[in-house]
């Protein structure tokens, strides 16, 4: 196994896209692995590749459209309205079960073909809906379950688990990326490239983050 090298799960979105290039600061090969899942935005993929060109990384594209197969929710099925606030007692309907379960297993086998052991995702905690497969206990478990289902010594690396928005835009900046995020990546849950449609929960956060971090930097 390559130490030395290093697996993106990337989506192309603010997150993945700064773990993108966290990830070329700290690793001699950098590998980036895009899932077509049955999203509604299939463009998405396009932007995905069109900034790994730009990174000058190897980009790789695989199909996990069971997922959206699996269960109903907004991210897959055009026709159930998007929650744009998050229900009291559950998750708003843009959660997607397993995804992230589905997306780390995959990209340790297709890391493990590859010689990589270290697979870094753009998850965070702090994330507002509190997906499950977003906190730090399942990427723990997960990273465990990997190693043991395969024997070997994978590391998941989760730079931004504990930072809010507004820091992942000052990481994006100190990686002298800020504007390749802010106008090449995709957050919205509406599939529009850049500052977004701005109204959707995705662009609330990523527009607030980002006023938060511009505000800051002029102090
Ligand atoms: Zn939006």
């Amino acid at each position: 196994m390559n130490h030395r090298a290093a697996l993106v799960v990337f989506s192309g979105g603010q997150d993945s896209t700064t773990c993108l290039f966290w990830a070329k600061q700290r690793f001699e090969r950098v590998v980036a692995l895009s899932f077509v899942y049955g999203q509604k935005h299939q463009h998405e993929v396009d932007m995905a590749r069109e900034i790994a060109h730009i990174a000058e990384v190897e980009f790789h594209l695989m199909d996990a459209s069971f997922i959206a197969r699996l269960s109903d929710n907004s991210l897959t099925n055009s026709a159930l309205k998007m929650d744009e606030a998050k229900p009291a007692d559950t998750f708003p309907n843009t959660f997607v079960p397993g995804r992230n379960l589905f997306f780390l297993a995959m990209a340790a086998v297709f890391a493990r073909e590859h010689g990589i052991s270290h697979l870094v995702t753009g998850v965070s905690q702090t994330d507002f809906s509190g997906y499950p497969d977003c906190r730090d206990a399942f990427i723990k478990s997960m990273n465990v379950t990997l190693n043991l289902a395969m024997d070997e010594q994978f590391v998941v690396h989760t730079p931004l688990m504990w930072i809010d928005k507004a820091q992942t835009w000052a990481l994006a900046d100190e990686l002298g990326v800020l504007d390749l995020v802010r106008y090449k990546t995709l957050t919205c849950y509406n599939g529009v490239v850049g500052d977004g449609c701005g109204h959707c929960p995705a662009c609330k956060l990523r527009r607030e983050g980002l006023e938060q971090y511009l505000q800051s930097k002029k102090k």
